[in-house]
């Protein structure tokens, strides 16, 4: 019995979707994954994946790969006139973390991903539209009329999952009244020693930068959704340039570097953090298990630890509910702090009274650094030296 390939089957082939067939193929679970879209290539924009999530690379045998295809990256805290306020490097983080921070194209994540399975491992245009467990498993019921079996059903299907509405059943995510706006160009004529690396914060807005491989500049922003509603039917790129206007002006010649197309837009959400995700022969990875708002970065990076621990709880124990039981205690904990945390930073963003956005100012600037990483300590894990 012990002997027998046991089968997974998993909805979404997004980074956790991905990262979890690798994680089981390389303990021997036979992986079918079945995506909706028609092609893996997700939106064109960049990644940020710290230690934690670099550790869990490492773990699925894809450091070597993930260092080939990202940057290291340092970054700082200004204001939005481009005045640092705090800053790190990212040989500061190596020797905390183990490993930098690493900026990545997710078309690139994505891809080296994908390249580490086994042939005929994902299935494109296909789409989960009913799920049903039974005492041997799940059968996930697709939108080709077909259905499909397996040991274990795994949702990494996102925001809106499935699979989560069978397990957890908790309802529409949770809005935050926040847009982002998210965008690659390519640094072209713009001087990398006067562009604000990081982040600048002001007027509850945030703007960030950071580096991408072959000389491109990923940058995202969040604002409040208010700040658009007179805005109506916008056109992304004029409305970027008139919010960041008076910042500092490398912010306006990175957006004025990016084509309107090529800037993706939509409010942010996440979900109220919950302990428990499994059923007897079910679970969810990434953001289908803990939706988290993007302001500490850590989405994916908690999706890659996700695979990781699902991968080892299984492989520790035989009985694939108890096991899941140990995957569930061993990460939702955890997830729920980082989902919280990532809420607060929110909330820090969104920030529009003067005087609160000149106390968080005068905060992060006087912080010691050591009070900074002990912060982070927590969520990316220090490597003991
Ligand atoms: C603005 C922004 C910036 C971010 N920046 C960072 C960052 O710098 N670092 C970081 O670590 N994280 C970041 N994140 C978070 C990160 O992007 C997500 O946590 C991560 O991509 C989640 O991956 P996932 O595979 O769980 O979900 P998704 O990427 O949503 O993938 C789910 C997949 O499932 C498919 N799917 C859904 N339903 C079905 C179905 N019924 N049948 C079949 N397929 C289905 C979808 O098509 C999709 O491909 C950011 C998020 C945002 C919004």
């Amino acid at each position: 019995m012990a002997s027998q390939q046991r089968s997974a089957l998993i909805v979404g082939a997004g980074i956790a979707g991905l990262a979890t067939a690798r994680a089981l193929q390389r303990t021997g679970w036979k992986v079918h994954v079945v995506e909706r879209s028609g092609t893996l290539q997700p939106m064109g924009t960049g990644i940020t994946i710290w230690a934690n999530g670099t550790r869990a690379l490492e773990r699925l045998g894809l450091l070597g790969a993930f260092q080939d295809a990202s940057l290291p990256v340092g970054g700082s805290s200004h204001d939005q006139f481009g005045n640092v306020l705090a800053s790190f490097s990212s040989d500061d983080m190596r020797h905390r973390y183990g490993h930098p921070l690493r900026a990545i194209h997710r078309s690139d994540l994505t891809t080296l991903l994908n390249d580490s399975l086994y042939v005929n491992t994902v299935h494109l245009g296909l789409q989960a539209v009913k799920f049903r467990r039974d005492p041997h498993g799940g059968t996930v019921m697709l939108n080709n009329g077909g259905n499909m079996h397996a040991d274990l059903v795994i949702g990494a299907d996102g925001l809106r999952s499935l699979v989560r509405h069978d397990l957890v059943g908790d309802g529409a995510p949770r809005a935050s009244g926040i847009t982002a706006m998210r965008a690659v160009c390519p640094i072209g004529d713009l001087d990398p020693e006067w562009l604000p690396w990081g982040e600048s914060w002001g007027n509850g807005e945030v703007f960030g930068m950071v580096p991408l491989p072959g000389g491109l500049v990923y940058w995202y922003a969040t604002m409040p959704n208010a700040a658009l509603a007179q805005d109506g039917d916008v056109l992304w790129r004029t409305l970027a340039l008139q919010r960041f206007d008076s910042w500092h002006p490398a912010i306006r010649g990175v957006i004025l570097a990016t084509k309107s197309q090529d800037i993706m837009a939509h409010e942010l959400f996440d979900r109220k953090p919950v302990l428990a995700w499994s059923g007897s022969h079910a679970t969810l990875v990434g953001d289908a298990a803990h939706p988290m708002l993007p302001f500490l970065g850590q989405g994916a990076g908690q999706a890659l630890e996700d695979a990781v621990a699902l991968a080892d709880a299984l492989a520790a124990d035989w009985n694939i509910t108890s096991a899941l039981r140990s995957y569930e205690q061993a990460r939702a904990p955890h997830t729920a702090k980082v989902v919280k945390g990532s809420r607060k930073m929110a909330s820090m963003a969104r920030e529009q009274k003067p005087w609160k956005q000149k106390l968080q100012r005068s905060m992060i600037s006087m912080l010691p650094q050591a009070l900074v990483y002990r912060q982070l300590d927590d969520v990316v894990g220090r490597v003991k030296s």
